[in-house]
């Protein structure tokens, strides 16, 4: 036996236009052993977004091909758009103890849960469905019809808030960031002792 650590699952999940994004950026940035899986999905690339980068871009038969092939961890349709994550990425990752960030939505978050009981849900809230509606329309990366299916997701995803080890409110990025980190950081030593 190597003694090597396996490393694990950070899930954070909630509500699109809740900061997970941000958040994650900052987890990432700060936090040593601490990596990102890109997804795949079926969405346009929006201003600015790189391929392999942001997401890898895919089409819907190549989407198709991978989930028939049993390529990824978890996917799922999101405001109409497919999404998923590679079981390959995730693994190189884990096989070689570094704990893995995903970014992905609650339908996702509850394959993880299902597949790999030991990973740590994270669910991240806005302070109301006022405040996120307006974050959204700020973010102006969202067509009106867009924006209110996404507030229509929200409502329901906010219901799914008890399913998680811990429901992070982003009223403050500051503090919801120190929060995850330490979150991040503590699991870590409970592990070890
Ligand atoms: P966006 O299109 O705004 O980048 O993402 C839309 C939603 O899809 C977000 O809630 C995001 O967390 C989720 N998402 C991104 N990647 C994945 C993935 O690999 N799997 C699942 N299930 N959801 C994802």
């Amino acid at each position: 036996m190597s003694g090597m650590r396996k490393g694990r699952l950070f899930v954070i999940a909630g509500p699109s236009g809740a900061g997970k994004g941000t958040l994650r950026t900052m987890a990432l940035s700060g936090i040593e052993d601490l990596v990102y899986s890109v997804s795949c999905t079926t969405r346009q690339p929006r201003e600015g977004e790189r391929d392999g980068v942001d997401y890898h871009f895919v089409t819907e038969r190549d989407f198709e091909d991978k989930v028939a092939g049993g390529l990824f961890l978890e996917h799922a349709v999101v405001h109409g758009c497919c999404y998923g994550t590679l079981l390959e990425s995730v693994e190189r990752e884990t096989d070689a103890g570094k704990d893995v960030l995903l970014e992905i939505d609650v339908q996702g978050a509850r394959q993880i849960r299902e597949i790999l009981p030991e990973s740590v849900l994270i669910f991240i809230a806005p302070p109301s469905l006022d405040a996120l509606e307006k974050r959204l329309r700020r973010r102006k990366t969202e067509s009106e019809d867009k924006i209110a299916l996404r507030l229509e997701n929200a409502k329901k995803e906010m219901a799914l808030s008890s399913e998680y080890d811990r429901i992070i409110v982003n009223d403050n990025l500051e503090q919801a960031c120190e929060e995850l980190r330490d979150l991040i950081l503590s699991s870590r030593k409970v592990e070890k002792a």
